[in-house]
């Protein structure tokens, strides 16, 4: 019998431009397809809440793709170095392929499951399909990786261009033996009771054909005006695909070819594509970083920042996590996070900054509360964004940049409508003082229901004051920085 070559499906859960797929295909053996849930190896990075909800419904949507063709996803748990090798014990197996990934415990996860591979006499493949370009390619003049963002995407823009997107391999055959695997329900990915994701469905369509809808969507209706409108978090203006990037179930070569097609033939404003192409360029820019540095998960990228004296008060931590801070933006956005998996990017950097510089937390504390709620829960990307809005990341906001809560409120949500969306208690308020309602004359509160300590919170920490510990906590940083140098 014609020993049968096994594809990993990892973060790759699509079958179209997928190169790894491709390759494992084009051995003409008959393929035997699985995927492992890994808890062991991540360790503190397995995988959180929301994105073991999206997990379930993005191995369902592939299931159903992959018996459509007639083969079968073999679903397993346990360590993949583990349970990938017992797997090609099991059915003879000549070779194991999979796509790459960046973050560090994922690379161990290779290298482990490749060595006993290896003494198994299995070949194993490894193969790029995640990012447009080589994290091991794109360097400066000095060959060094890049850590500023504008000369990397320049660099990036500047290469040969990615590869256009692979078609899906036709004719795959399957390989009938091997194990039966676990039922998809067995991986216990859902919440139990309270079911807190009951109407996530109404959101997301998590799976390949969700991520093809959300595209189009954004092409016809919100790339024209994306540089504007997507700072604005009440509009649908953005593309909603980080979730779907994760996952892989659209690879970014997929994303970039589709944006430019779409210009072409709408003779569309070039600006926004390139707006819109420089946030791919971001996810890149985080994954290379990562790569790079695998320690950026949870050491700041600026050492400087090892001694930060993150003096805030750990209840607080609580409070900004329940969406009760007293700040209406920033507590729509949690809220809206917890309600949905999701929050806006603006959003995101303005609740990030509070916790940070406002409550003076850590930011690895805020990055592992999106680990857990965040559906697009990304090492990389996250990481990345939590550095860059504590000011401790590469290329990142410089420390000194405190949103003011109210101001960003009343500038990307002038009528108020995020706010009355998620903080429902405040709905009444005239928009002038939706983002600061401790502003409000009384008769104005009392129309509208709300009451300051009862029905909605007082400010959790006075704006100014939060600035002022903020700053300072900073220059205690850079006076002890000048201590030790000296
Ligand atoms: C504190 C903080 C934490 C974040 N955590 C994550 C995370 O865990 N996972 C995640 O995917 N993104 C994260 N981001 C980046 C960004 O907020 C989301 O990618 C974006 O909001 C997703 O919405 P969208 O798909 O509609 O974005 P669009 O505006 O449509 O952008 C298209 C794609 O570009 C990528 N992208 C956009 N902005 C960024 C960015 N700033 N950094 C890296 N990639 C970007 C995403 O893959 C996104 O899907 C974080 C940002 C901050 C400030």
């Amino acid at each position: 019998m014609t020993q049968p070559t096994i594809f990993w499906f990892r973060q790759d859960l699509r079958l179209a431009d997928h190169p790894a797929l491709t390759a494992a295909v084009a051995t003409g053996n008959p393929l035997l397809a699985c995927y492992v849930l890994d808890d062991v190896t991540p360790g503190e990075w397995a995988m959180g809440g929301a994105s073991r909800w999206w997990l379930h419904h993005s191995l369902a949507w592939l299931q159903g793709e992959i018996e459509a063709i007639g083969g079968r996803l073999v679903l397993l748990k346990g360590a993949a170095a583990v349970e990938i090798p017992a797997l090609a014990e099991a059915v003879d197996a000549s070779a194991v392929y999979c796509s790459r990934q960046v973050e560090d415990w994922a690379v161990r996860q290779e290298e482990e499951t490749g060595d006993l591979l290896a003494a198994q006499e299995v070949a194993f493949e490894r193969i790029e399909g995640a990012l447009l370009f080589s994290p091991e390619e794109l360097r400066t003049g000095a060959g060094e990786p890049f850590k500023v963002f504008t000369p990397f995407w320049r660099r990036a823009l500047t290469s040969p261009a990615p590869p256009t997107p692979l078609q899906r391999p036709r004719n795959i055959t399957f390989h009938k033996g091997g194990p039966k695997g676990l039922k998809l329900d067995a991986l216990a990915l859902t919440p139990g009771k309270p079911d807190w994701a009951a109407h996530w469905g109404d959101y997301w369509q998590p799976g390949s054909e969700g991520a093809r809808k959300s595209l189009r969507k954004f092409l016809d209706k919100a790339l024209d005006d994306y540089d504007e409108s997507r700072n604005h978090p009440a509009r649908q203006a953005t593309s909603r695909l980080s979730p779907h990037l994760h996952f892989g179930e659209v690879s970014p070569r997929q994303v970039w070819y589709a944006v430019h097609a779409h210009c072409n033939k709408h003779d569309a404003d070039p600006h926004q594509r390139d707006k819109f192409l420089s946030e791919l360029g971001w996810r890149e820019f985080s994954h290379h970083l990562l790569w790079h540095n695998p320690g950026m998960a949870t050491e700041p990228f600026n050492t400087r920042f090892e001694q930060f004296p993150w003096l805030g008060q750990p209840e607080h931590l609580e409070r900004w996590q329940r969406g009760m801070t007293g700040y209406p933006i920033v507590d729509a956005g949690m809220r809206e996070l917890w309600h949905t998996g999701y929050m806006h990017n603006r959003v995101r950097m303005v609740v990030a900054s509070f916790l940070t510089k406002h409550l003076l937390l850590p930011w690895q504390a805020g990055e592992r509360w999106f680990w857990d709620t965040l559906v697009d829960a990304d090492l990389a990307n996250n990481a990345c964004g939590w550095q860059w809005v504590a000011g401790c990341g590469a290329d990142a906001a410089p420390y000194f940049r405190i949103f003011n809560p109210t101001l960003q409120g009343k500038r990307f949500d002038a009528d108020g409508a995020y706010v009355k969306r998620w903080v429902p208690e405040l709905a009444e308020l005239p928009a002038k003082y939706l983002h600061e309602p401790a502003k409000a004359p009384k008769d104005v509160l009392e129309e509208a229901g709300v009451t300051l300590g009862e029905t909605y919170p007082h400010p959790i920490v006075e704006h100014a004051a939060a600035r002022e510990a903020a700053l300072a906590a900073y220059a205690s940083l850079k006076e002890d920085q000048g201590a030790r140098a000296n």
